[in-house]
């Protein structure tokens, strides 16, 4: 496994590959490995000859306040991790590299935001779309594996390849949980003992909103107020958005049918943890 911390070198690495005709699985992450990234990593080995992964964590995605200082950051044991995984490159640039002076542009994101993070995370997805342009044109990968349970974000890079002709074929991946259902997530690290228990709330509100929707309650204000009752009876968090909209499009309905998304954000002491579930309804 290399460790590549230039952008001249990993373009270099990877023109060669694609000249030996070989196809580059991608996956993006901000470090602190867990699980989820791992399953991520198993599907992009599985399905081409090199596989590429990057640790980065992108000060431009992070609003002022939030904790783009404190994040998890482990490259010792992401490596070891990673070594395992059968990873072919760990691309670990630092920020003076990925940015060596202000960004005269950068990509605006101007669809499905003023829904789920993009409302709560002002500018966050214009920062997570200019990163993962600048890493497809580093990387220049074959196929780009993103977990769902950032549907949002999934929802956007699938915009970003579609506008700008990027030729990537992005693959959803589903979310890996711990055993009682809370999303595995490198901020979980950051629960007390108390919150942690809690927090599978989360995920119970959704399978519950689940079994409401298959017993036939088609509208979505019912399964906001459950949910929201749900959280605010189980947990101390607060609750930061609990919003069922259409998917991939991110419009609100009035309905349910079709394929949809049930989303929420939940605001502990120092963790925000987000989870979702999609689904078909049939009306
Ligand atoms: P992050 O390091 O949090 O930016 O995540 C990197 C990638 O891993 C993103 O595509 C995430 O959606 C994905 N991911 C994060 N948590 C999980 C999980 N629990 N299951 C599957 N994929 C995940």
């Amino acid at each position: 496994m290399k460790i590549v911390k230039t952008i001249t070198e990993m373009q270099e690495l990877v023109q060669s590959y694609k000249q030996d005709g070989k196809s580059v699985g991608f996956v993006p992450t901000m470090g602190y490995l867990h699980e989820g990234h791992l399953s991520l990593m198993n599907k992009a080995r599985s399905e081409n000859d090199i596989l590429v992964v990057s640790i980065f964590v992108n000060p431009l995605q992070f609003g002022p306040n939030e904790d783009f200082d404190r994040y998890p950051r482990d490259f010792d044991r992401d490596e070891a991790l990673a070594k395992n995984a059968s990873v072919d490159i760990i691309f670990y640039p630092d920020v003076k590299e990925m940015y060596p002076k202000e960004m005269a542009m950068t990509i605006h994101v101007q669809q499905g935001i003023d829904v789920l993070c993009g409302r709560s995370r002002p500018g966050h997805f214009d920062g997570v779309a200019t990163v993962v342009l600048k890493l497809f044109n580093i990387v220049m990968p074959t196929n780009v594996y993103f977990g769902m349970k950032d549907a949002q974000q999934v929802a956007v890079i699938t915009q970003l390849i579609e506008n700008f002709n990027l030729p990537i074929n992005l693959v959803p991946c589903d979310t890996l949980r711990e055993e009682d259902g809370l999303a595995k997530s490198s901020r979980n690290v950051y629960l007390s003992s108390e919150e942690r228990k809690q927090a599978s709330a989360i995920y119970q509100s959704l399978q519950k909103s689940i079994e409401r929707i298959k017993t036939g309650e088609r509208n979505p204000l019912v399964i906001r107020e459950f949910i929201t009752s749900y959280l605010t009876d189980y947990t101390d968090g607060m609750i930061d958005y609990a919003e069922i909209l259409s998917y991939p499009e991110l419009k609100e309905i009035e309905h349910l049918n079709g394929n949809i998304i049930i989303a929420i954000a939940l605001k502990f002491e120092k963790a925000r943890l987000i989870d979702n579930v999609t689904l078909t309804v049939e009306s």
